[in-house]
C-alpha cells in the first residue's frame, strides 16, 4: 500500500516537471491584518506558561537563491533569533548551511530555512537530534530535496522534490483540531507559495492547512497540504511549514502564529509558549 502511493506520487513528479508555472503575474504585497481579527484568533488561545523551562532553539539558513523580499534566509536568522530570545526562557544558536554535531547536541529545537539537499549525512544527523527527543521545523523551501526524497519524508512526513508550485494569493483551508490552529478561521488568505506533489506516506502525517490547486489529474483541483505535523517513529516530532516565500509573510501575525506554536509543538512546549512573539513589532491597522 505504502510502496503504491510513493510511486504515484513519483510518477506525478516526473510527468510534471517539464511544465512548471509560467507568466505568473507579480505578486503584490497582502494589506495588514487588523487587530480585531489577530485578536479574534488570540482569544481562544490557553494562558502561556508563566515558568517556562529552558529552551534552546537552533536557527539554519542558507545561501540567499531568490530576488529580492523573497527566500532570505539569512535576513530571517539575524531577525528571528533576537525575536525569539525575546521569550522567556529562550536561548538562540544560529548556524549556516548546516550545523554542526555539537549544536545539534545542544539543542531543543532546530528550525532550517534553506534550500533543502537532505542528504544521507544530513539525514543521518536529523535522524540522531530526533532520536533523542529534538523537534524539528522546515520553513519554504527548506521542505524541498535533492539528496534522499523518501529518507526525508522518513523524518518529516512528506518532501518535495521541487516540482510544481504557484506564487500569488492562497485562500488556505484551516483544520479545527489541533492546539496550533486552535481559534483560526476555516479560511484565511495570505499572499505566498504552495507546493506540490510530495512524496511519502500521507498517512503518517496531520494535514493542518491546505491550498485548493490545480494538482489533480488533467488539472483538476485538488488540496495540497501546506502545514502539517509528523512524529517519527523513532522519536521527535516535525513541524512543516510549506509557506515562507516571500518575507513579507513573517511579518503576518496570523502566519507567525502558525509558525510559533508549531515550533513550541515540535519541541514538546505547551503549544502557546511563544505566542506573544506573533505581534511583537509587527504593523498591524485598526
Ligand atoms: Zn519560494
Amino acid at each position: 500500500m505504502h510502496r503504491t502511493r510513493t510511486f504515484l506520487f513519483f510518477t506525478a513528479l516526473v510527468t510534471s516537471a517539464v511544465s512548471l508555472r509560467a507568466g505568473e503575474p507579480p505578486s503584490v504585497k497582502p494589506p495588514a491584518r487588523t487587530r480585531a481579527e489577530v485578536a479574534a484568533v488570540l482569544r481562544h488561545a490557553e494562558a502561556a506558561p508563566a515558568n517556562p523551562r529552558a529552551l534552546r532553539i537552533l536557527l539554519v539558513a542558507g545561501p540567499k537563491d531568490h530576488g529580492a523580499g523573497q527566500h532570505d534566509y539569512p535576513a530571517w536568522q539575524k531577525a528571528w533569533a533576537p525575536l525569539l530570545a525575546k521569550s522567556p526562557g529562550v536561548t538562540t544558536d544560529t548556524a549556516f548551511p548546516f550545523p554542526s554535531e555539537e549544536q545539534l547536541a545542544a539543542a531543543d529545537l532546530a528550525v532550517f530555512y534553506l534550500r533543502g539537499k537532505w542528504d544521507a549525512g544530513q539525514l543521518a544527523a536529523l535522524e540522531k537530534f530526533q532520536n533523542r527527543g529534538g523537534g524539528v521545523v522546515t520553513l519554504h523551501w527548506a521542505i524541498g530535496v535533492t539528496g534522499d526524497p523518501q529518507g526525508f519524508a522518513a523524518r518529516v512526513g512528506l518532501a518535495y522534490p521541487s516540482a510544481k508550485y504557484r506564487h500569488g494569493i492562497v485562500d488556505l483551508k484551516i483544520a479545527p483540531g489541533h492546539a496550533i490552529t486552535r481559534g483560526f478561521p476555516a479560511t484565511l488568505r495570505f499572499t505566498d507559495e504552495p507546493y506540490w506533489p510530495f512524496v511519502g506516506d500521507a498517512t503518517r502525517v496531520q494535514v493542518l492547512a491546505t491550498s485548493d490547486e490545480k494538482s489533480g489529474p488533467d488539472g483538476a483541483v485538488r488540496p495540497v497540504p501546506v502545514f502539517w505535523t509528523h512524529e517519527p517513529a523513532g522519536g521527535g516530532r516535525a513541524f512543516v511549514c510549506v509557506f515562507g516565500h516571500y518575507m513579507w509573510t513573517f511579518d503576518d501575525p496570523l502566519f507567525r502564529l502558525l509558525l510559533l506554536r508549531g515550533m513550541a509543538w515540535a519541541a514538546g512546549q505547551p503549544v502557546t509558549r511563544l505566542d506573544a512573539l506573533a505581534t511583537e513589532g509587527v504593523t498591524m491597522v485598526d
